[in-house]
């Protein structure tokens, strides 16, 4: 019981300690969006508002080989404390993964993260003072944003089209924050299969964003977590394969094998990954053992590039429902298409507001995620971003059906 007057009524009905929290904090709300995608988990609701990689097309022996291997040969080293920058034979293979993608390292600069969301946090530790700017391509990628504003950075949207961020633009962005004299810390880019707006970064652009980094002495952190999953040609090289000392790179098994693992990585020019292996001893005193060692083995032994070809098969098939579905119900509309990852971002007409339509999608059995998620100034009322990399084909079609009625609806309103 607290006596009257005490310090703990001053918080609020809710939570008493309301007063007590880190200012840090201000920006862990949850969404109001939160709320309805409670009752959009309901079975009768097609949702395109997640991006839940489809696990079910991992076949499961895969998997129970490997853990049930591990167990037998390595049990209790699985089963231990380990390194805080990861086992050393996982990022051994971490390098032939990146390679696919034009990169090389040394598994010396490899850390083993919990998810490449926990690198993400850990780099900003390691980076952001309160006040900091973090420029990102506007939309940028909504859970990235919500640690970067934890640690009180502002995140400046730097605007793309088709062909990803806008390099006149980057430009642009950075001589208005350097004559107001803000101090930009780091470039956060999703360059591949960009989430949530579907769009790649041409190597051209590739290249000339690196040289403007370069010039105004701004780190690049490259998140790749779709790169892999290309449904024709493969995208353009990683931004780090060309530039070593100016970008942390950021990968995860999450897409190409499985999430729940939690095993992602950053490959960091070498003074930075010592920083961060000191960052990630301190938050977790070491990756779970358990988890690296599985994959690891499944590395090993596994046709893991095929299983990367069957999700790729996977995902092409329901971007190619997505997109026909869009042409039958919405043609009046404009998408992008993307050429591999989750996502496809779509534009409503000028006076329709996606987050004020949500509600009347939700009753209608379709889910999505507003434009506005994705944007840190209030942009974004007049897209949503659909994901089809969980429900199968055929619902596809029945969630875009029901959302083109929901959109006609609104317009005739
Ligand atoms: N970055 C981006 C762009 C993502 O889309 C995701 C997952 N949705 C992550 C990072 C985090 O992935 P994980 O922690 O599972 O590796």
């Amino acid at each position: 019981m607290t006596e009257q007057g005490s310090p703990r009524q001053q918080g609020n009905n809710l939570d008493p300690w309301y007063h007590h929290y880190a200012q840090r904090t201000s920006g862990l709300a949850a969404s109001e969006v939160r709320a309805l995608f409670a009752v959009a988990s309901r079975p009768e609701v097609v949702s395109l508002a997640g991006g839940m990689p489809y696990v079910a097309a991992l076949p499961e022996d895969l998997v129970v080989g490997a853990m049930d291997r591990v167990m037998r040969e390595q049990g209790p080293v699985a089963l231990q404390y380990g390194s805080g920058q990861g086992v050393p034979a996982l990022r051994e293979q971490i390098l032939e993964v990146m390679a696919l993608e034009g990169i090389s390292g040394s598994a010396d600069d490899v850390i083993v993260t919990t998810g490449s969301q926990h690198a993400l946090e850990l780099f900003s530790k390691l980076f952001i003072d309160p006040g900091d700017v973090v420029l990102a391509e506007g939309p940028s990628y909504v859970t990235a944003m919500v640690i970067f504003r934890s640690y009180q950075a502002e995140v400046d949207h730097v605007p793309m089209d088709e062909h990803g961020m806008i390099p006149q633009a980057l430009r642009e962005h950075i001589a208005r924050l350097k004559a107001a004299g803000r101090r930009v810390k780091f470039l956060y880019t999703v360059p591949t299969f960009h989430n949530p707006a579907g769009v790649t970064l041409s190597w051209e652009r590739r290249l000339e964003i690196l040289e403007i980094a370069r010039q105004n002495d701004i780190l690049v952190l490259e998140d790749n977590p779709y790169g892999l999953l290309y449904f024709g040609e493969k995208p353009p090289a990683a931004m780090r394969s060309v530039e070593r000392d100016g970008v942390v790179y950021l990968g995860t098994f999450s897409k190409t094998l499985a999430p729940g693992f939690r095993v992602g990585w950053a490959l960091a020019p070498h003074a930075i990954r010592e920083k961060l292996i000191l960052a990630n001893e301190a938050a977790v005193l070491s990756p779970s053992s358990f988890s690296q060692l599985v994959i690891s083995e499944y590395l090993r032994d596994a046709d893991w590039r095929g299983q990367i070809d069957t999700f790729r098969g996977v995902y092409r098939e329901r971007k190619e429902a997505m997109i026909s579905a869009l042409e039958e119900y919405l043609p009046e509309l404009s998408w992008t298409n993307p050429n591999g990852g989750f996502y496809v971002w779509l534009t409503l007409p000028p006076h329709l507001d996606s987050k004020a339509m949500l509600p009347r999608a939700v009753t209608e059995l379709v889910a999505y995620t507003p434009g506005t998620a994705f944007y840190g100034n209030g942009s974004g009322a007049q897209n949503i971003r659909l994901s089809f990399c969980y429900p199968t084909p055929e619902n596809i079609k029945v969630g875009v059906r029901r959302l083109a009625n929901v959109i006609n609806g609104e317009q005739d309103l």
